[in-house]
């Protein structure tokens, strides 16, 4: 079978357009491919609320959920899908990659699929709250090679490009030691460059907790 032509991605921060991205592609392919294209997200992700992806602009599609731990699911679900539309979906897409840890498979599927010959859209957040690699992202990022698209987002305090999501809990910017994903939490983002992002609790890079001169971000 031919494996798929592409796996393209759209990574970044939030409010950077990655999602209404995806959500163009799917209906421009939809609309004027004829593509069949099957739309899956991570249970996790309760932005959108259920089975929906919807960008910040107001724009969303169905989607059907799966589990970030174990997103084997799809299968399933596509193959039920493909038997009720009687044929085989071209294109599979996914929102909030992030939300599928590393150790999930969920590289592996996307691999499976397009060996399939499928191909695969999606999009993801590059950095967590404290400014590291999020999930499945940055896996998916070296498998899309040229066909990842880094999308700029502006920080809230300068305008300067914005990297990385800002935690802030109850007003204040939330502790490095916070878990990666809060579920339900009354937590807020915003877009924050460089200089902008804080991180309380963070050790810098090559400097060992405990060592007296590591400087530690207490702002
Ligand atoms: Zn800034």
């Amino acid at each position: 079978m031919a494996r798929g032509r592409f796996l393209r991605l759209y990574i970044g921060n939030m409010a950077s357009g990655k999602t209404r991205h995806l959500l163009t592609e799917i209906d421009t392919l939809r609309k004027y491919g004829n593509k069949k294209i099957a739309v899956f997200k991570p249970r996790t992700d309760t932005r959108s609320g259920m089975n929906t992806i919807k960008s910040r602009k107001g724009d969303e599609d169905t989607a059907e959920e799966i589990s970030p731990n174990l997103p084997q699911e799809l299968w399933p679900v596509l193959r039920d899908k493909e038997a009720d539309a009687g044929c085989k979906f071209e294109i599979i897409a996914f929102d909030e990659v992030q939300f599928f840890p590393r150790d999930s498979g969920f590289f592996q599927l996307v691999k499976n699929l397009l060996d399939e010959g499928y191909d695969v859209i999606a999009s993801g957040l590059a950095f967590d709250f404290r400014g590291e690699p999020f999930g499945s992202t940055p896996d998916l990022a070296m498998l899309a090679e040229d066909r990842c698209m880094w999308m700029t987002s502006y920080c809230t305090k300068c305008g300067s490009r914005a990297p990385y999501p800002q935690r802030i809990i109850n007003g204040v910017p939330a502790h490095y030691n916070s878990p990666q994903v809060l579920v339900g939490g009354d937590e807020t983002y915003e877009p924050r460059c460089d200089e902008h992002f804080v991180l309380p609790g963070r050790i810098l890079p090559g400097r060992e907790a405990g060592v007296q001169q590591g400087r530690i971000f207490t702002e």
